[in-house]
């Protein structure tokens, strides 16, 4: 049985690796689209400050239009005026009419600024926001290159290991005791052994029966700590 022992202790070597490179081609590719993720929420803020700067122009161009509209009917007020020959309630109501209308436009003028420095705020944001997107996008562009780099490491690496497992799975380990070893792996997320440092387990840190302690010690078998089923062996055996 200590030859088992030693042979799955080996095996174990093997698999921590193994789980080990599975993580990384795992986190790799999700940190990357997470990092892209990150981008695109900037584009799409961008996005929306581009609309509103367009919004406020276009609020700007209404506003003109207006303006100049009330300016000519002032001019035509203001001629109409000149030609109603004395008339004082024509002319009463005419500069009424203009009074009303230059407060209209003066009302609209400043909005008008308002909405212009709006926007300008706006465009500022939009300068600052662009260049941070451009210097995302080239550390992204790099952390891009370096995933893919490290990810072909780990695949090469990856192959060698399930190769060398292969290989090794057809030595003299016991079906039944390799059946054990793989479920556990699988259960308890690629560790299937724990040392038993004196009676503590020393993956899940319970402490084990003198009884079992012993049969451990003695190697006639595969003994399974009771607290977290994995398969227990000393350090020296
Ligand atoms: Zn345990």
């Amino acid at each position: 049985m200590q030859d088992t022992i030693r042979a799955l202790r080996a095996l174990q070597e093997l698999d921590t690796d193994i789980y080990r490179l599975k993580a990384e081609l795992k986190r790799l590719p999700e940190e990357r689209a997470n990092r892209r993720k990150e981008i695109d929420q900037m584009l799409a803020r961008s996005e929306t400050l581009q609309k509103s700067a367009r919004e406020l122009r276009a609020k700007v161009k209404e506003i003109e239009d207006t303006t100049s509209k009330e300016r000519q009917r002032i001019r035509k007020l203001e001629t109409e005026a000149a030609n109603s020959r004395g008339d004082g309630a024509m002319l009463a109501a005419y500069q009424h009419e203009i009074k009303t209308l230059k407060r209209s436009i003066s009302a609209a003028e400043e909005s008008g600024l308002e909405l212009v420095t709006q926007a300008g705020t706006v465009d500022a944001d939009l300068t600052k926001q662009r260049s941070t997107i451009e210097e995302a996008e080239k550390v992204f562009a790099e952390f891009s290159g370096n995933v893919e780099r490290e990810t072909a490491v780990a695949r090469q690496e990856l192959d060698r290991l399930l190769a060398e497992r292969k290989r090794r799975m057809s030595t003299d380990v016991a079906p039944e005791s390799l059946g054990l070893y793989e479920r556990l792996l699988l259960a308890r997320a690629g560790v299937a052994l724990a040392e038993l440092d004196g009676r503590i387990c020393q993956v899940c840190f319970m402490e084990v029966p003198t009884n079992l302690y012993v049969r451990v010690t003695r190697g006639m078998a595969l003994n399974q700590c009771p607290s977290c089923d994995r398969i227990l062996y000393q350090r020296n055996v």
